[in-house]
């Protein structure tokens, strides 16, 4: 199989997560080493990404990730409850874990039963379908798990610019 431009540009925020089969890895590892302008892309992403990692992997960030569980479950007092909505607001790191950890139990939610393994396998199977019908853009937890990724993708191909 032979990925275009645009279909490896659209799954680079996957594959940086390392959430691709093992086949569909392969395919965007031979499409980079060929293709330069997807490598400058990739490589570009990899910058803004620990850019935004070096911003904003602060203390505030680990107290947020050490508590978030407890929000979710609604074990938090009204104050701390409120410095995780702040950081969430202020911290696009932690706006993305909070997405993920609400996508990821609405799927538990949905199908209790499913191991993680099993999920994972799931989403693998949902990016291939993409790639041959487009459901993809109907899927709320896709989006949702992506966004962030997607972003620096975005700010890597030159679409929005942003400035640290
Ligand atoms: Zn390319």
């Amino acid at each position: 199989m032979q990925l275009t431009c645009s279909q490896v540009i659209s799954l680079l925020p996957f594959y940086e997560e390392g959430k691709l089969t093992d086949k569909l890895k392969y395919y965007i590892d031979e499409h980079l080493k060929k293709c330069s302008k997807c490598r400058e892309i990739y490589m570009r992403s990899q910058k803004i990404a620990n850019n935004i990692l070096d911003t904003y992997n602060t203390k505030q960030y680990e107290a947020f990730k050490q508590n978030i569980s407890a929000y979710i479950d609604s074990e938090l007092d009204e104050a701390e409850s409120l410095r995780i909505k702040k950081t969430a607001i202020s911290n696009p790191l932690a706006r993305k874990d909070l997405e993920d950890m609400y996508a990821f139990k609405r799927m538990l939610h949905n199908s209790f039963e499913r191991t993680k393994n099993e999920w994972r396998n799931d989403y693998s199977r949902l990016i291939i379908s993409k790639l041959n019908h487009s459901e993809y853009k109907d899927n709320s937890f896709i989006k949702l798990a992506a966004a962030f990724a997607l972003m620096i993708i975005a700010i890597a191909a030159g679409f929005i610019t942003l400035y640290f």
